[in-house]
């Protein structure tokens, strides 16, 4: 059988605010509220159905994502099942209703996004259990191929692979060293001359063996980096003569944002050339359909380590290798080094001390720790699933065990990959390890009564900035600080957002649900973090002093908060109240009134206070009423003139890059 047809890497990392599970409002993804927003608007849904021109005439909806191979990243299908749920669903029915089924099409993938290779033996066998167990439980099949990160590999990955019953990966030619036929002699082979259009095995030293496919070095690249995705014709009939002259296989393998987001209408392309290849060149399209009827017999020996996008193994996430995306002259990449060996530290340190506390109240820390995939899966009730690992479960320790499963779920995920692919470690990317490793480390602390952050913070000393010329503390500062909560802080924020808002006050905020009841002439909050099950009541006196000035003091505790100890997403609603004032509900039209009156006098703190809380605001201001407060912020910007506008400022509006650099 010939095959030819295209892979789909869909993947983003995981970019809401950790401490409270909601997406964070990026303006350089305009007009959409975020990144994953944007990219999913460009391909992911635009994939789900592609309107061509059929026979007569009429308009066909062509699905390609049933008549592919496609992996999505865990951290991906999280978001998508919360802010796109059509999407996830869509994927799923369509690779159902396929021949073959979801395990012939969808490839499953760790669960975080990390360099297995350079992960711990326990991390790696955890990591894909749990990429396991979130796959099995989304197409209620088990999964055939697996999809690593970076197609970042080694032998002992594919040790871990195929211990837990993975049959293939698919990695790209650079990754091969030498092949042999049944039979004969081994051969060295490099990415021009590796012969990609057959199945390779690799016979481990456990005896177990791994299928490998190769996606085509060339058609990929120039699908990718190149415009050979702007004419489909010619696309399909390059790859069906390729498959013609070949043993069978024509893999094209690129990130699914290449489809329409990286190239505009490359999801057009894309279909367009399937379509070609399944009704003109009659050639099976999907790579789990081709493997169905094949058994590799050739074999491949692989580079000691690999990946597809370092050249020189995977140094480039954890060394100055040279490999980046994003440089600019006179930048330089020794940061990489030392935050890896920071984060390796805090693994280490951090995962002792979980162990430790583990041990005393579950039979097997390690059986519990890989069977916590299915908590995070949601294929079991957490509470049951403490039941069957605690020694004597009560509600206490049903909250200690999640809490210290969920420091080393937070943990992993700050090896996520993307933090060290970029040229500096200001950009969000890096930001997104720091806030997980902040997470992990406000929970031992919270749990063992340990603080490893000043001594983590110490190792980031060289993890400098090239764009802000900050590093170390001051870095983690900017990455972490305007993120992080406690649960008290929650509860104070409810208190001022009911104060505010009464019923129109939310319920639920992220992983928090909140019950807030006055009480005499205080305000009683229960916050639950509904993770680990953590409950807890506190009662506030809650003063407002100004538009823009909140007093919560804690009644029993003595603490005391303000705007500031809140969080964006709530500040937000406070400004909007006080936007508002009388006028129900429209906010829209409130924002566009002020952007008209800021053109006609100069801007007060409220103004602004205001406006920046909006725009960092989660979901609750439309696109019309963005677009008013980028207008509003451009009129104070245009009033202040130079150094009368902050780098807070220029970021919301999107013009960091064109200010003078502050550090
Ligand atoms: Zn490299």
């Amino acid at each position: 059988m010939k095959a030819a047809g295209f892979h789909l890497h869909f993947y983003q990392p995981p970019r809401e605010n950790p401490w409270l599970g909601l997406a964070t409002h990026e303006w350089s993804a305009w007009p959409y509220h975020d990144w994953n927003e944007r990219i999913t608007a460009e391909c992911y849904r635009a994939m789900v159905a592609v309107a061509l021109p059929g026979d007569n005439g009429e308009v066909e909806l062509y699905e390609p994502l049933g008549r592919s191979s496609v992996d999505v990243g865990p951290t991906l299908h999280h978001w998508l099942d919360r802010y796109a749920p059509d999407v996830g669903r869509a994927l799923a029915d369509q690779v159902t209703r396929a021949p073959g089924g979801a395990s012939a099409l969808v490839l499953a993938a760790p669960l975080v996004h990390a360099i297995l290779p350079l992960a711990t033996p326990e991390d790696q066998e955890r990591l894909v259990a749990w990429g396991i167990e979130d796959y099995t439980h989304r197409y209620g099949v088990a999964p055939r191929g697996m999809w690593l990160p970076e197609t970042g590999v080694d032998l002992a990955t594919l040790e871990v692979l195929a211990a837990q019953g993975i049959e293939y990966t698919v990695l790209m030619a650079n990754q091969a060293r030498r092949v042999r036929a049944p039979g004969g002699e081994w051969e060295p082979v490099d990415e021009a001359t590796l012969d990609t259009s057959r199945d390779y095995v690799v016979t481990l030293a456990s005896g177990r063996a791994m299928t490998v496919v190769f996606g085509q070095h060339d058609l990929s690249q120039r699908v990718a980096f190149g415009g050979l995705i702007a004419d489909g014709v010619h696309l399909a009939d390059v790859m069906a003569e390729a498959a013609r002259s070949s043993d069978g296989l024509v893999l094209v393998v690129a990130d699914g944002e290449t489809y329409g987001h990286h190239h505009h209408f490359g999801d057009l392309g894309m279909c367009w050339a399937l379509r070609r290849l399944e009704r003109q060149h009659d050639v099976a399209t999907s790579l789990g359909t081709w493997l169905a009827d094949e058994s590799p017999t050739w074999e491949v020996e692989l580079a000691a380590v690999s990946a597809w996008s370092c050249a020189h193994g995977v140094e480039r996430w954890r060394s100055d290798c040279g490999c980046v995306t994003g440089e600019r002259p006179g930048w330089s990449l020794s940061w990489r080094a030392p935050l890896r060996d920071a984060l390796d530290w805090l693994r280490a340190t951090l995962g002792a001390r979980i162990d430790d506390a583990l041990a005393e109240l579950v039979n097997s820390p390690a059986q519990t720790l890989r069977d916590y995939g299915r908590v995070i899966a949601q294929t079991i009730d957490p509470a049951d699933f403490v039941a069957q690992h605690a020694v004597a479960p009560d509600e206490v320790v049903t909250t200690a065990v999640l809490e210290l499963c969920e420091a080393y779920r937070h943990l992993l995920y700050s090896f996520t990959s993307c933090a060290w692919f970029f040229a500096d470690p200001g950009e969000i990317e890096t930001s997104i390890v720091l806030r997980y490793a902040a997470l992990a480390i406000d929970g031992v602390r919270r749990l063992v009564g340990e603080d490893v952050e000043p001594a983590f913070v110490e190792r980031l000393a060289a993890v400098r900035s090239n764009h802000r010329g900050i590093a170390g503390a001051p870095l983690w500062h900017r990455a972490v600080e305007a993120m992080r909560l406690d649960d008290e802080r929650v509860a104070a924020a409810a208190a001022a957002e009911y104060a505010a808002r009464g019923d129109a006050a939310r319920r639920e905020r992220g992983n928090y649900a909140l019950e807030v009841e006055p009480a005499e002439d205080l305000l009683r909050v229960t916050t639950t973090q509904r993770a680990c099950a953590r409950r807890r009541t506190f009662e506030f006196r809650v003063n407002q002093t100004g538009p823009f000035a909140w007093r919560v003091a804690n009644a029993r505790e003595g603490g005391e908060f303000t705007e500031a100890d809140f969080g964006d997403d709530v500040v937000a609603r406070l400004a909007m109240a006080t936007l508002l004032g009388a006028r129900e509900g429209d906010v829209d039209a409130a924002l566009n009134e002020l952007a008209a009156q800021l053109l006609a006098r100069p801007a007060t703190i409220e103004d602004e206070r205001a406006l920046v809380s909006l725009a960092g605001a989660t979901r609750i201001v439309s696109p019309i009423g963005e677009s008013a407060i980028r207008r509003a912020l451009l009129a104070i910007r245009a009033t202040r003139g130079p150094g009368g506008w902050s780098e807070t400022l220029a970021e919301l509006v999107g013009v960091l890059g064109l200010e003078p650099t502050r550090s």
